[in-house]
């Protein structure tokens, strides 16, 4: 399989060599040539199988002949093996035609450790066949940045930094990534919003000397690694409730765009999906642009649902490559106008096509605790910030209503603690592989929002490590 950039100049990539990158040299996400096909036959067969199978079925043709197939199957498995629940990720009925997705068993408790657990693991073996060494960076709203040091700590191939805004993770998601006592991690608080700290990192890739000089190498959303990888929960989903001989819809709190997008992707491969419903807190960029056709730009605003606090979804941009019939240069524009003025807008068969599969909701911080509070009293499910959004968007979306929809839950209730116990007077105990974490030494190192000061950091440390 080869992979192409959203905006058309860098050249294509196989596989792994997409893996590393992250980011496209031309500023593009990448994305593959083309959609494999999971036949009605491979569905069907898929809604028998444990997770770690499913995966592969899932993974195989976008890895194609560059990793072995056995080689494959045991980074699979061995991903997969650790997590807290038999199912990895369970299906729950909460009503009629209602039902919740837990991912939250993995390492840290959120979604993305279904992807990193696995990316972190192709990374190593990429690396070491290689005989080469990355330095990877990140932004995290909180979440990706604990999953990513759980997937790369100890890897003799990585140095990671870790930039998450200062004072805005909860104190979870904070010990998560700061008690983590590994010498190849690095945590750095910057005084900026989630959005300033993504800003960073594009900026650091943009930097070619930098980027060369340091090996960059990204495990975010924009890591096309982990779109495959989320891919398959949706798949395995929609098999478990009758896909492909019933049609699904999945309800999803949205930030980056980069969970969501996943589920286009499971519905290029050939899942029939309805609809998927974005579920937005007050940072409602993505639901404005449902409703006008308008990406707008507006400053980002705290809320209860941190890891959606974001106006720039940075995964869009492989869902407008495909909704403007993978028009590079078109997207190259829009993007570019997004970049200098905070806004483009959708042609009509653009925004056409977004509404025919896409609905979006959006709730508040009232709402979200009226939404835990409801589903505790009626459900007896503690469910966190995140995935009230979810099930809020869910039983509020344009949809077929003879079509179950599944939401997604993108966190444990134990990482938004305060938020839970406010809304229904129950605090949700941390699961006992977590126990410690308010007991261990913190590290991290405070920076301005400022390109020079991070570089700056990461080099004096690199050069202490001995990287790149
Ligand atoms: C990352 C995250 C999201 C948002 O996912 P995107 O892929 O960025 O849209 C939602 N909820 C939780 C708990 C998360 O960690």
């Amino acid at each position: 399989m080869r992979y192409v950039s959203t905006r058309g100049t860098a050249r294509s990539l196989g596989f792994e060599d997409t893996l590393l990158a992250g980011l496209a040299e031309d500023g593009g996400l990448y994305l593959p040539e083309s959609w494999p096909a999971l036949a009605p036959d491979a569905l069907r067969e898929i809604a028998g199988q444990p997770y770690a199978e499913a995966a592969l079925r899932v993974i195989a043709p976008f890895v194609g002949a560059e990793i072995a197939a056995p080689a494959l199957a045991a980074l699979v498995r061995d991903s997969y093996s650790g997590f807290g629940h038999r199912a990895v990720a369970p299906l729950k009925q909460l009503g009629e035609g209602l039902w919740l997705l837990e991912l939250f068993h993995g390492p840290t408790l959120a979604f993305k450790d279904y992807a990193l657990q696995l990316v972190g693991r192709l990374f190593d073996h990429a690396l070491a066949r290689r005989g080469e060494r990355v330095t990877v960076i990140a932004a995290t709203s909180g979440d990706t940045g604990s999953a990513a040091i759980e997937a790369l700590k100890d890897r003799a191939s990585v140095e990671a930094f870790i930039l998450h805004p200062k004072g805005r993770v909860s104190e979870v998601q904070r010990r998560q990534m700061t008690t983590v006592d590994a010498a190849n991690i690095h945590n750095v608080a910057v005084e900026g919003t989630f959005d300033d700290c993504q800003d960073l990192v594009k900026a650091m890739f943009a930097d070619a000397r930098f980027r060369r000089e340091f090996r960059l190498s990204a495990v975010n959303s924009i890591n096309w690694a982990r779109i495959m990888a989320q891919a398959v929960f949706y798949v395995a989903a929609g098999a478990a409730l009758g896909a492909p001989d019933r049609r699904v819809a999945f309800a999803v709190p949205t930030g980056n765009f980069g969970n969501i997008f996943a589920g286009w992707v499971a519905r290029a491969m050939g899942l029939p999906v309805e609809r998927l419903v974005i579920g937005s807190n007050r940072n409602d960029i993505l639901t404005r642009f449902v409703e006008t056709g308008e990406m707008a730009m507006r400053p980002v605003e705290a809320s209860l649902s941190p890891a959606m606090d974001i106006q720039v979804s940075s995964n869009f941009e492989r869902l407008l490559f495909e909704l403007s019939g993978r028009n590079a240069e078109r997207v190259a524009a829009a993007m570019a106008e997004f970049r200098a003025g905070g806004r483009f807008r959708a042609s009509a068969e653009e925004w056409r096509g977004m509404r025919a599969l896409f609905d979006a909701v959006r709730l508040d911080d009232e709402g979200t605790k009226r939404t835990i509070r409801e589903i505790y009293e009626t459900t007896g499910e503690l469910i966190d910030p995140h995935t009230a959004i979810g099930i809020h968007a869910a039983l509020h979306a344009r949809r077929d209503p003879r079509v179950p929809v599944i939401a997604i839950a993108t966190a444990h209730p134990a990482k938004f603690p305060d938020a839970v116990e406010a809304a229904t007077g129950a605090r949700p105990p941390l699961p006992a592989r977590l126990a410690g974490l308010f007991d261990r030494a913190e590290r991290f190192t405070v920076l301005p929002n400022d390109l020079g000061a991070v570089q700056g950091f990461i080099r004096r440390r690199v050069s202490v490590q001995g990287a790149a």
